[in-house]
């Protein structure tokens, strides 16, 4: 579908009411020339502050075991790769990486694995509770989401049961010449079964899943429209859309031979975050350090909500920095939590170590309502307050102290509710003088 002017003023005038597009709608802006570009970032960054306000949610990746059986041709993890020194944490390694993590501030990880024979669901769940029972100083982390391979219905319902918060699983490329290309062999070349995970999934009663592509392994004007056409699907079928909609860029990744056709410019890759932010206003967009600082200070402004920060890819390499090698592919941002946290605030956002939602349980349709009525950024904006002052008084240098004491009162001004603002203001206060793990 093409549009002339008019009609594009029209879609983007559409996209404003923050009720979405389709995905003809949002396949004909991918093809908009580059004169554009301004006015589409402009409405996806009003569509944000209209459903999330100015919030940043922040996390790290924890990951466990870097044993694979697949022979994913993009990531260094392969089973064919033997130059990799394999990792399989112990349950006290585990701990030490999540004491590392609650040391830097973090609050929320995201579990990641290969898949493998010893990484059982076990191993996994094992691992959940370890990282939920580890504690400093009182400090812990407070929400784990998980990114591990596809598995049965039945599997799902126990990483409920554990009390996950979103459950990840990136379809990798849609296209599915592409996918059995890159995925010769091991459990993951099963493409209907990938496919078909979170379906099963939400049977299984995750109901906060996140969707993802791997920017870089086909056309991304394909890749988007099969991602929204999966996303509605599910919403039609299973009634509830994405939590989350991740946006990982291929990297180079050791030990790895894959043609590299579909790459994507760092335009290309910003119409794409700009145009799922209209599409599907509701869903988190989640970006990596696979991008760098200034790709992703940018990437804040069309429409990215969460961000990982100093993350290690390595199983280990958060308490072993000098065996960080092994990871699964080259980052691209090594700042510390810190400095990513002074960079949102001088880029006007608010830094979030939000968990409450799902300590809530405002999880699934109900955080999808909330969302889509805009109802979402009141507990945002309280939350990433009362969590940055927290992170600021525990873990901030004095840079992020400054960076922070400056703002306080004009993020206090952006809740519109006045008793919830005055709540704030006193909870804000509580906060300072040591209470810890306030939140609505
Ligand atoms: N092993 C599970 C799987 O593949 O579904 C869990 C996720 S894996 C640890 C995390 C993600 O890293 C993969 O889904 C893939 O999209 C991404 N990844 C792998 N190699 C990559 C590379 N070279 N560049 C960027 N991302 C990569
Ligand atoms: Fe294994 Fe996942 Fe890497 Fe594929 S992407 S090799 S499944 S860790």
């Amino acid at each position: 579908m093409t549009m002339d002017a008019s009609q594009i003023r029209a879609t983007l005038q559409k996209a404003r009411e923050c009720h979405g597009l389709s995905t003809s709608e949002a396949d004909a802006l991918l093809s908009l020339p580059e004169e554009w570009d301004a006015e589409l970032f402009a409405r996806a960054r009003e569509v944000k502050d209209k459903i999330y306000g100015k919030r940043v949610v922040l996390f790290a990746p924890l990951y466990i075991s870097n044993y694979c059986s697949n022979s994913c041709l993009y990531c260094s993890f392969r089973m064919e790769n033997s130059a990799l020194k394999r990792v399989h944490l112990t349950q006290d390694e585990i701990r030490a990486e999540a004491e590392h993590l609650i040391k830097m501030g973090h609050k929320r990880v995201l579990l990641e694995t290969g898949e493998d024979d010893a990484s059982t669901l076990t191993y996994v769940l094992e691992s959940i509770n370890t990282i939920y029972g580890a504690s400093v100083n009182g400090h812990n982390i407070r929400r784990i989401n998980v990114n591990i391979a596809a598995t049965s219905t039945e599997n799902y319902r126990l990483l409920k049961r554990a009390n996950i918060g979103t459950y990840q699983l990136f379809q990798e490329t849609y296209h599915e010449p592409t996918y059995s290309q890159m995925h010769p062999a091991g459990p993951k070349s099963d493409y209907l079964y990938h496919l078909g995970a979170m379906e099963r999934a939400i049977d299984g009663g995750l109901d906060d899943y996140g969707l993802g592509v791997l920017f870089g392994l086909y056309d991304y004007r394909y890749e988007v429209r099969a991602l929204l056409d999966h996303a509605e699907h599910l919403k039609k079928s299973k009634g509830i859309g994405p939590h989350t909609i991740s946006v990982p860029r291929l990297r180079p990744a050791t030990g790895t031979d894959y043609p590299l056709k579909h790459l994507l410019t760092d335009a290309q890759f910003a119409r794409v975050v700009a145009i799922l932010r209209l599409a599907v206003p509701y869903t988190g967009i989640i970006l990596s350090t696979r991008e760098s600082p200034a790709m992703r200070d940018f990437l804040l402004d069309v429409g990215v909500s969460q961000i990982s920060a100093a993350s290690v890819t390595t199983p280990g390499g958060y308490a072993r920095p000098e065996d960080a090698d092994a990871g699964q592919f080259a980052g691209a941002d090594h700042r510390s939590l810190n400095e990513c946290v002074d960079s949102i605030i001088n880029r006007g956002y608010v830094p979030s170590f939000c968990t409450g939602c799902y300590r809530h349980q405002r999880t699934g349709l109900e955080f999808m309502h909330l969302a889509e009525e805009g109802h979402i950024k009141e507990f945002c904006q309280v939350n990433a307050i009362l969590t940055l002052a927290e992170f600021v008084a525990t873990y901030g240098t004095e840079s992020t102290r400054l960076a922070a004491d400056g703002q306080w009162e004009a993020w206090l001004r952006q809740i519109p509710d006045a008793k919830l603002r005055e709540q704030t203001r006193l909870d804000l206060a509580a906060v300072v003088m040591g209470e810890r793990d306030k939140y609505v």
